[in-house]
């Protein structure tokens, strides 16, 4: 399965904005848009684009803001071009509205959800425990990242799952505030996904609409 394996930084610095793609790094402090709004960096300057010409101030056209957007809420999920549009065709034959849709799908995905439950510090280790068989939905061990989870789905941590560092994550739940429509159980290590997500459920500030005019085009 092809995905990005390059500097998680790069892509914040890309959009412009923090995706917390790196767990508690994004909150240490320690982050370059940290550094630069605490004034450690030069005040006035974001840290810049990847790239020669990164520092150059470009203001984006429709499209470009567009495309940004698309691409923000692909490496925010971290999904790859294809996924992504299967996902969009998906929402847009949906009932309601595509991008919307959209979100709410990218919400459901298993990696996405063990990281909401809190048993992993960011997507991209969500997505590791789930890939070395150490998560199960209803009892049966889950691989796929991708796996839609629907109501009643109960996603657990697998016995062997349970290194010293997952029950570290685990025991820090109860401070954590996970969504309503998944229910913690800390002490098991599982949740029930006792509702389909929402957009409000979506803790992120997209313009999923800017997707929707990109792909209708
Ligand atoms: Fe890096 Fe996290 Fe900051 Fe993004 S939010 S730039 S991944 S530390």
């Amino acid at each position: 399965m092809a995905r990005y394996t390059g500097p998680d930084c790069k892509l914040c610095r890309r959009e412009g904005c923090k995706l917390f793609l790196k767990g508690d790094r994004c909150t240490s402090g320690k982050c370059p848009f940290d550094r630069v709004e605490s004034g450690a960096r030069n005040r006035d300057a974001a840290p810049a684009a990847p790239g020669q010409h990164g520092a150059a101030k470009k203001k984006l056209r429709e499209y470009g803001m567009q495309l940004r957007e698309k691409e923000k809420v692909k490496r925010f999920y971290g999904v790859l071009e294809r996924q992504f549009h299967n996902y969009y065709l998906k929402a847009a034959n949906m009932e309601g509205m595509a991008g919307e849709n959209l979100l709410v799908l990218l919400e459901r995905r298993l990696d996405n959800s063990v990281f909401r439950m809190g048993f992993g510090q960011s997507r991209d280790e969500a997505r590791q425990l789930t890939l070395h068989d150490h998560i199960t939905v209803n009892g049966k061990k889950v691989n796929i990242p991708s796996y839609m989870v629907k109501v009643g789905d109960v996603i657990a941590v697998s016995e062997v799952g349970r290194s010293d560092a997952i029950k570290a994550l685990i025991e820090a739940m109860a401070s954590k505030n996970t969504p309503k429509w998944l229910e913690v159980d800390a002490e098991h290590a599982c949740a029930k996904v006792v509702a389909l997500p929402t957009r409000e459920d979506v803790n992120f500030n997209f313009n999923e609409q800017l997707i929707v005019e990109l792909y209708s085009k």
